[in-house]
């Protein structure tokens, strides 16, 4: 008989992964599998099994929404170019009915998006009631790429952790489970996958010669990373960090967070506005 994931995770992926201040995130080892004890083949089964209750509990949250429900499920996927955002969003929110689905990337920001606040974008893209919003990068970008580039001065930008989460807070309070994943790459690992994307014409699309200067900046990044899971993991928001260099286990990964988010919800069917006995008798006599 097939194990069951309570004998193939040690620990659950929420409490192997969750952010505890002040871990030492340069000392982490991104091709480690946190709190599984099984085999890339077990992972992968397990998460087709999941992603059957992933596409069940999706559908109730929709029910609700449709129902006059308030709930709501966003992920945050945040990540230097190839952590593989693109590919949890593909096989991990691709399991479900892409109907429930609110998609958003956000790169440098529009002339447009110049004109208003940094938050403006993010809240005209939250997940409405019903909706799994997923955010490819996010409003942490303000303490992150901004900082490593100084787009703002640090007076500017330290003022943000604070206004990301009440931002936050206010989104929670709202109704939306929030759940931030972190996806952490080696620089090993990432530079495999961006020569990878130099070496495949049908891969020249996704490179970008600016991720090469990224790369002279990592130290950098690490600092920002480590100062922005320190200070924005709440427990409205929580940031779970999720090694990457594997990327079965990275999938496996958040397709367990995303569901114990929507599990957590706890939702029910909702129940017919109508009298069943009575349509039955209705439908039988057309
Ligand atoms: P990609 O995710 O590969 O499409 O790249 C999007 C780019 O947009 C990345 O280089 C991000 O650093 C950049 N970006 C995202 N948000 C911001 C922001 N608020 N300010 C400046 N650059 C940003
Ligand atoms: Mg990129």
């Amino acid at each position: 008989m097939a194990k069951t994931p309570e004998q193939l995770w040690k620990t659950p992926a929420d409490e192997a992964l969750r952010w505890v201040r002040g871990t030492d995130l340069s000392a982490l080892d991104q091709a480690a599998t946190p709190g599984w004890r099984g085999s890339r083949a077990e992972g992968e089964e397990l998460m087709a099994v999941r992603g059957h209750e992933l596409a069940d509990l999706q559908e109730r949250l929709f029910a609700h929404g449709r129902t006059g429900g308030d709930r709501s499920v966003l992920l945050v996927l945040q990540g230097l170019d190839t952590s593989g955002k693109g590919g949890i969003v593909q096989h991990v929110v691709g399991m479900v009915d892409p109907q429930g689905v609110m998609h958003r990337g956000f790169g440098v920001p529009t002339e447009e998006e110049r004109e208003h606040g940094y938050l403006w974008r993010i809240r005209n893209a939250l997940p409405v009631p019903g909706y799994v919003g997923v955010f490819d990068r996010s409003h942490h970008e303000q303490v992150l790429v901004v900082r490593v580039n100084r787009l703002e001065p640090v007076k500017t930008w330290r003022r943000h952790y604070r206004e990301l989460n009440e931002f936050e807070a206010e989104v929670a309070a709202s109704g939306t489970a929030i759940v931030k994943v972190a996806l952490v790459v080696s620089a090993d690992e990432q530079k495999k996958r961006l020569a990878k994307r130099l070496d495949r014409p049908d891969k020249h699309w996704k490179y970008n010669p600016n991720d090469i200067d990224v790369r002279l900046k990592l130290p950098e990044y690490v600092a920002a990373y480590q100062e922005m899971l320190d200070r924005t993991s709440t427990k409205e928001a929580p940031w779970y960090v999720v090694p990457a260099d594997r990327k079965w286990y990275s999938r496996l990964a958040v397709t367990e967070l995303l569901t114990g988010a929507l599990r957590s919800l706890d939702l029910g069917w909702p129940p017919a506005s109508f009298d069943v006995a009575a349509e039955k008798a209705r439908l039988a006599a057309t």
